[in-house]
């Protein structure tokens, strides 16, 4: 065989289950179809629980800012902050960052192909094939696919339908606008290290402003379908933006990407192959954060693989427990936060504005963003923490309803 195992797509998904599978001692492949660094479209948010991911090893000059807070805005005009003294993630520029993640595979042993497109994938008894669009035909024992929401390898495989279901999926458009470090300073009330969530007039879904050293990362995203008039949307986003923070948005260039949307409920195995990151649907239905889930479920598929190659067994049921994994390490995120995107979103809009700055809302929310709990777990860290808070809390709760009403 050629190869132990070859992974499609150099993303955070593909470079880190590829550096996982070199630190074991396969014999690695990466295929890109993309000359690295590669654009993504991405608001290059990486939460904290991607930063422990990687160990906390990122280089200084690629953290654009450090992020302590959460600013939502709602569409009946209330918002609400939640500012924490611990790091809850940084914002990067995606080149980068995903540049920084292949070159630390190539150095862990894993021989990187760009610019090198797959068309076609299958599995037998015998091995995994990978044809590239030059003719090329590359065998190995396993498959990575992580070649993100448009998975080639997903489809071909037929673990996806060819066609898009745009009721399952999301759609963004996002832009870098330069605007300098006193720029910055300046949008952000002379803080950037809050990223700010907002709602879109008239449309389910949201935008975001996260901010960078020299620049603001501005966008929209929501669901498929009622995102077809993306451009329009953006432009008059971004442009509403403008006086409200004080500077000018020069656009340069428009990115546009479909979110994955799976959730937990595609089948992400099959006989030697595993589907990670967005090719495997690894996205927050509420927020669409992916980074921090594409790099953990990389790390799950590869222990699954280490231990099926272990005993010489290549087979889907082998393969299996990496669901079992990945429910428990997504489920409490991912299923409360699809409720939360879907009804509980007016819900969230009269809640949170209310408890917006109290310091166990804060701690809480620093908790989810950080990764120490899941969007499911956040009545019960509320529960065990309130006894100490109850009188402040019930005080606060009451105070801002009266401030409401009025
Ligand atoms: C507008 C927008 C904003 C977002 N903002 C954030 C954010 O702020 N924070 C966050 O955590 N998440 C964000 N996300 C989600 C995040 O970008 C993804 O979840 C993340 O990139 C998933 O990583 P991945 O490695 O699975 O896929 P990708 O990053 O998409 O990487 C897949 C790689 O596969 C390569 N590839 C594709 N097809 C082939 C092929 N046929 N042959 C070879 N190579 C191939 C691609 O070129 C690419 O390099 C955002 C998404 C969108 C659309």
């Amino acid at each position: 065989m050629a190869y132990d195992i070859v992974v499609v797509g150099a993303g955070p998904a593909g470079s880190v289950a590829a550096y996982e599978c070199a630190k074991r001692g396969f014999k690695t492949l990466l295929l890109e179809k993309a000359i690295i660094p590669r654009e993504k479209a991405c608001g290059g948010a990486v939460m904290y629980r991607g930063i422990r991911i990687l160990n906390g090893i990122i280089p200084r000059e690629l953290i654009e800012q450090k992020i302590y807070g959460l600013r939502f805005g709602f569409h009946n005009g209330l918002a609400s902050e939640f500012i924490s003294h611990k790091l809850i993630g940084i914002t990067v520029f995606r080149d980068k960052f995903d540049d920084f993640l292949s070159k630390r595979a190539v150095e862990a042993g894993v021989e990187l192909a760009e610019g090198t497109r797959v068309i076609h994938t299958s599995v037998s008894d015998e091995c995994a094939t990978i044809q590239l669009q030059d003719g090329r035909e590359f065998k190995s024992d396993f498959l990575i696919g992580a070649d993100g929401v448009n998975s080639i390898v997903s489809r071909s495989l037929k673990l996806r339908p060819i066609r898009k279901d745009l009721t399952r999926i999301g759609l963004g458009m996002e832009a870098d606008f330069y605007i300098g470090r006193a720029g910055v300073m300046k949008a952000t009330n002379g803080n950037p290290s809050v990223l700010e969530i907002l709602p879109i007039t008239n449309r389910i879904g949201y935008g975001w402003i996260f901010p960078k050293r020299e620049h603001l990362a501005i966008g929209i995203a929501g669901s498929g379908v009622h995102m077809q008039a993306l451009r329009p949307d953006f432009d008059r986003f971004y442009q509403s933006l403008e006086k409200r923070l004080g500077v000018e948005l020069k656009l340069e260039k428009r990115r546009t990407c479909f979110f994955g949307g799976e959730g937990l409920g595609g089948t992400n195995v099959t006989n030697r192959a595993i589907l990670v990151g967005d090719a495997a649907g690894f996205v927050d239905p509420m927020m669409g954060e992916g980074i921090a889930y594409a790099m953990q479920s990389s790390i799950l598929a590869v222990d699954v693989i280490a231990q099926a190659m272990a005993v010489d067994q290549y087979d889907a049921d082998s393969l299996w427990k990496y669901h079992h994994l990945c429910r428990k390490a997504f489920s409490a995120n991912f299923q409360m936060a699809s409720w939360i995107g879907s009804r509980g979103l007016s819900f969230a809009s009269n809640l949170l504005p209310r408890i917006s700055g109290h310091k166990l809302a804060s701690d809480v929310m620093a908790m989810v963003a950080r990764g120490e709990i899941g969007y499911a777990d956040i009545p019960y860290t509320v529960l065990k923490k309130i006894p100490r808070q109850i009188p402040n809390f019930i005080k606060y709760v009451a105070q801002s309803h009266i401030h409401t009403q009025n």
